[in-house]
């Protein structure tokens, strides 16, 4: 039997063994979740949402052991695994308020009907998710495609499949048979997953990999959501507050070991500053210790692969090679596990591969710039990817303008880019296709559908 090898990247240690989902058993769980389709879309949504709601209750009770899971699957720090948990299962009540708010009917009233517009299922739909967020990303998925009445077939990462299964398990034991589906295998089962008979792919990954995967859907004409990686550059004008903006470089180039697709990857600042806002960096990031996720006073735990670590450190040693300054970090310890410390570089030249690759690493990447709001604004443009971006200034309109010019899904101004709740999460350009979260994201797991009545 093919199995997944689970492996602690803490160690490098073989954790557990994952049978991996046969063409045959594929095909079987979509099937299941076809068959089980038209009751769940038939089902009142009060009944839908408080079944999701009931499951959403019992994974909050289990935060810790589901923390744990995290940690030893992928390495990150318990105390932001068990954060990533609370945070999104105490979520769920909100995030079912605003489906019911997406999928709530709308009357219109015309001259020679009523109509109606209701919001109907796609169907089945294919959950494929990545390993960084292994608990937070499969529910902006599995959620709102459940609420509004699909069914799922759920791949989680091949890198953390344990903490899928125990997720999909406590969800599923609230729904009908049939309604949440799960398999497990890498790159070649989602592909399978993909071109099987579902309706839509709710997609969290890679771009290479979101491309993939709408050429394929393309044959089925079938409905996307993807939400793909970034470059996410940060502009910090002369008159910005540097201690806060440094603060913010630091802490998003380095949480959850910069595996994250919104971390800042590219930080332009104005050449006047530059000196002051280097040291401010480099003093900050020292203290962001790496060990085992399971350390105390561990900032960083291990990155999650050796392949991972792999693509950053060529990216870091090319970049020295090629002229970058080394300021902190850039070699590995020669610890076990995946361990790759906390890096600042500075004069990062855009023909570098660091500055337009996705480095998904630990690593704070400075760039000089003039200062000027039009270099800036050409800056953060520079990529193909639209995810997000960050401007830091004492001037507040000169800060809304440049977001304003920027061509990315959010923009933070003097803060990190997350808005207030109930905003989308959307990847512009290439960063996505269609977006989750808020009431129009929830919708995209629906079809809108007229009913005419003729007036009497
Ligand atoms: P990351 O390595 O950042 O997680 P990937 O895009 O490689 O990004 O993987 C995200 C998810 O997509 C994983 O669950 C992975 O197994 C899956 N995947 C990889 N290749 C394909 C593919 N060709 N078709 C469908 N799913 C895929």
């Amino acid at each position: 039997m093919a199995t997944i090898r689970n492996l602690d990247p803490a160690t490098g240690e073989l954790l557990a063994e994952i049978p991996i989902t046969t063409p045959t058993d594929l095909d079987a769980a979509v099937a299941r979740a076809r068959a089980a389709q038209l009751a769940w879309a038939e089902t009142p949504p009060e009944e839908r949402f408080a079944r999701l709601a009931r499951a959403g209750e019992k994974l909050a009770e289990r935060k810790g052991q589901l923390g744990e899971l995290v940690t030893y699957e992928m390495g990150k720090t318990k105390r932001s695994a068990v954060g990533e948990v609370q945070g999104y299962a105490t979520g769920i009540p909100r995030m079912l308020a605003e489906v019911a708010e997406a999928i709530e009917p709308q009357s219109f009233e015309g001259t020679a009907s009523d109509t109606v517009l209701v919001r109907d299922p796609h169907g089945v739909v294919a959950a494929i998710t990545p390993w960084n967020f292994p608990f937070g990303m499969p529910l902006e998925i599995l959620i709102p495609a459940l609420a509004t009445g699909n069914t799922v077939v759920f791949k989680p990462s091949e890198l953390v499949p344990q903490t899928g299964a125990a997720l999909a398990e406590i969800l599923a034991d609230e729904l009908p048979a049939g309604v949440l589906e799960t398999v497990q295998g890498a790159g070649d089962v989602g592909a399978r997953l993909v071109a099987a008979d579902v309706d839509m792919v709710g997609f969290v990954g890679s771009r290479e990999t979101g491309m993939k995967i709408m050429e394929s859907a393309s044959r089925g004409l079938k409905r996307l959501v993807l939400e793909l990686g970034g470059k996410d550059p940060m502009i910090v004008f002369a008159d910005a507050d540097l201690d806060a903006a440094a603060e913010s470089a630091v802490q998003h180039s380095l949480r959850n070991t910069g595996q994250v697709c919104c971390s800042v990857e590219r930080v332009y600042v104005a050449d006047t500053v530059a000196d002051d806002f280097e040291k401010l960096v480099v003093s900050k990031a020292r203290e962001w210790k790496h060990g085992n996720g399971f350390q105390d006073g561990v900032k960083m735990g291990p990155m999650v692969s050796e392949e991972q670590r792999g693509k950053v450190a060529a990216q870091v040693d090319e970049a020295v090679r090629d002229g970058a300054r080394l300021l902190l970090g850039g070699e590995p310890d020669g610890r076990p596990g995946y361990f790759y410390p906390a890096t600042v570089l500075a004069d990062v030249e855009a023909s570098q591969r660091i500055s337009y690759e996705e480095t998904f690493g630990p690593v704070v990447s400075l760039t000089t710039f003039s200062g000027s709001e039009e270099e800036g604004v050409r800056l953060a443009n520079d990529t193909p990817y639209g995810l997000g971006a960050n401007v830091w200034t004492g001037d507040a309109e000169l800060g809304r303008r440049v977001a304003r010019r920027i061509r990315a899904g959010q923009v933070g101004v003097n803060r990190y880019l997350t808005g207030a709740s109930g905003t989308p999460w959307v990847g512009a350009r290439q960063s996505g296709f269609g977006f989750l979260g808020g009431v129009e994201g929830h919708r995209q797991f629906t079809t809108p559908k007229s009913i005419a009545v003729a007036k009497a």
